[in-house]
């Protein structure tokens, strides 16, 4: 399996660290030609104006939503969230616009602008080894989006105490406001490579 991670600014490279970490081959996208032969792609947190304009600049936008279509795992985070969403409330900046969910940015307020919660994310059983409980996962904010609608495809993998949505699945998409590669817990990582990664492997003809 060989994973993309769109390198055009932000923390892409803890990204690539744990995808290494977890056997994965991974390289860094940067223009159209990246994606080739790829099974997955993830668009990281940093600053998502940023990222939508130079994914525009460098031709990404078709190709990324090409790759969406043929239902390849494609996961944001932070910023990369915001880039997948379709709605950001009529701001205007270049979108992927690809998952059925309306984003607010920066939704925490200036002067909380970064802070770490624990979450229960009941899909990371999914990742957790048979007998053992699923320990809550320490999720990082920094500057983040928060999802304030979903639509009738999206499942809610997390939220906080007051209800705010910070993760969510629509088939072979992913969202977390949050940076899972800025921790030493590698469970959403593996969620993406083994549960949104495999419905989209044939599995002996079970899909036809
Ligand atoms: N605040 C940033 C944005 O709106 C996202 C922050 C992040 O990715 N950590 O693009």
């Amino acid at each position: 399996m060989k994973i993309g991670v769109l390198a055009l600014q932000g923390d892409f490279r803890e990204h690539i660290g744990v995808l290494q970490r977890l056997g994965v081959e991974a390289c860094e996208v940067r223009l159209p030609r990246d994606l080739d032969g790829l099974d997955g792609l993830i668009i990281p947190g940093g600053e998502s104006t940023t990222i939508g304009k130079l994914a525009e600049r460098y031709g990404l936008v078709e190709p990324i939503r090409a790759m969406i279509a043929q239902k390849k795992p494609v996961w944001g985070t932070c910023a990369g969230m915001i880039v997948l969403a379709r709605d950001i409330g009529g701001l205007n900046q270049p979108l992927i616009g690809a998952m059925d969910i309306t984003v607010q940015r920066n939704a925490f307020g200036r002067q909380v602008d970064s802070f770490e919660t624990e979450l229960t994310v009941p899909a990371l059983a999914s990742v957790t080894p048979p007998g053992q409980p699923l320990k809550p996962f320490t999720a990082v904010f920094i500057r983040a989006p928060a999802i304030r609608a979903v639509g009738p495809e999206v499942e809610v993998l997390a939220t906080l105490d007051d209800g705010t949505i910070v993760a969510a699945r629509q088939g072979n998409l992913l969202a977390t406001a949050f940076h899972p590669e800025l921790t030493d817990d590698l469970r959403f990582h593996q969620y993406f490579l083994t549960q949104v990664a495999l419905p989209s492997t044939p599995r002996n003809g079970q899909n036809t």
